[in-house]
């Protein structure tokens, strides 16, 4: 929503481990850009609340007045009794795909050029359902919940997204041989609403043989939106990060009916936590994703160009792409270009 000032308030959560430092960049680059953006900074660290651990009330609030968030990691404590507040978020605010397209970078060599690829991942339910308990000492069960609801809603975005973005065909990928109930439904709902969009091509494909063939030779999907169960896209798009040059370049968007958060594909990285190691590309755009889901069109593509033109000349990396720059001095770099 755009203030009396014509600016847009965003929430920002700058998240865990490097999520400062990357979020720093963001804001500086934003700012020499004159983005018409004001940052609403929240805390996202859990409180107690009747027994549970929740999102504080403000942070929550914040979302909800300004429908867009930009979201850097959020660490997700290992073992019993923690909710992941990535989860929760995503549920709080019903964000139910999640989009990340991975794109090749100009100047950035690896064994395949030209890759851009699109994954849209269920986001709330399936393996993430969260459901587990032991069933007898030894053994426990875990339970996959697939809804046609849930199914039926990411896969009409799926479809509405590719037909959105040019895409000419939509691919389902799944394990119906397997799990011929839960896998066989989310099939069969996308063999119903591809009915709906005799636009776009559809045909489904086994994940197995997805990650043989994306490997092996990803261009052929470049034409297609991949959809899939949630645990599927966690482990395809990471696939897909290590075939542009891996996470620090990936961004995502999850979207839901109102609010829309964006957060690159990345953890909280604790390893170079608080070096000034992280590269914040991913942050960035997922920031451009975000711009153009607001329809600030003009802004995205002046930071991406400067983005691109920086990583293409290649002096000034961070050291996951092989150079020697710091988090700032990358940001500095583009910052230079956008003035170019
Ligand atoms: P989390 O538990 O929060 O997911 P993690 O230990 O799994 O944290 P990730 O953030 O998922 O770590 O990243 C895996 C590895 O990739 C990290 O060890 C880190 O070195 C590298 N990495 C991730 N993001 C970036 C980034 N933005 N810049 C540079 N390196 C990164
Ligand atoms: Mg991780």
């Amino acid at each position: 929503q755009k203030g009396s000032d014509g600016k847009y308030t965003v929430t920002l959560i700058e998240g865990d481990g490097i999520g400062p430092e990357i979020a720093q960049s963001v804001k500086d680059i934003y700012s020499a850009a004159n983005v018409p953006i004001k940052w609403e900074p929240v805390d996202v660290t859990p409180t107690l609340k009747d027994g549970k651990t929740v999102i504080p009330d403000e942070a929550i609030d914040s979302v909800t007045r300004n429908y867009v968030a930009l979201k850097g990691p959020l660490a997700t404590p290992v073992g019993k009794g923690h909710v992941s507040l990535n989860l929760t978020l995503r549920r709080t605010f019903n964000l139910f795909a999640n989009v990340r397209p991975c794109k090749s970078i100009a100047g950035y060599k690896t064994p395949y050029d030209n890759v851009n690829t699109v994954l849209i991942r269920e986001n709330t339910e399936g393996e993430y359902s969260g459901i587990e308990h032991v069933v007898v000492d030894g053994v426990v069960q875990s339970i996959k919940l697939i809804t046609r609801e849930a199914s039926e809603r990411v896969l009409r975005f799926a479809f509405q997204y590719a037909q959105d973005v040019g895409k000419p065909k939509v691919r389902v990928v799944h394990k119906a041989t397997i799990m011929k109930m839960s896998d066989g439904l989310f099939l069969n709902l996308a063999r119903d609403i591809a009915k709906e969009y005799p636009n776009v091509e559809f045909d489904a494909e086994m994940l197995d043989n997805t990650c043989l063939k994306m490997v092996t030779d990803p261009i052929p999907y470049n034409d297609k939106v991949l959809v899939m169960p949630n645990l599927y896209g966690d482990i395809l798009s990471d696939l897909c990060a290590g075939l542009i040059g891996g996470l620090g370049l990936t961004p995502s968007g999850n979207i839901g009916d109102e609010c829309s958060i964006f957060e690159a594909v990345h953890g909280s990285a604790p390893d170079i936590a608080g070096k000034g190691l992280a590269n914040p590309t991913a942050l960035l755009l997922s920031s451009i994703m975000m711009l153009q889901h607001m329809g600030l069109t003009q802004n995205a593509s002046s930071i991406e160009q400067a983005i691109f033109k920086t990583l293409a000349e290649g002096k000034a990396l961070t050291g996951d792409l092989g150079g020697k720059a710091k988090t700032h001095e990358y940001a500095d770099a583009i910052i230079s270009n956008l003035k170019a």
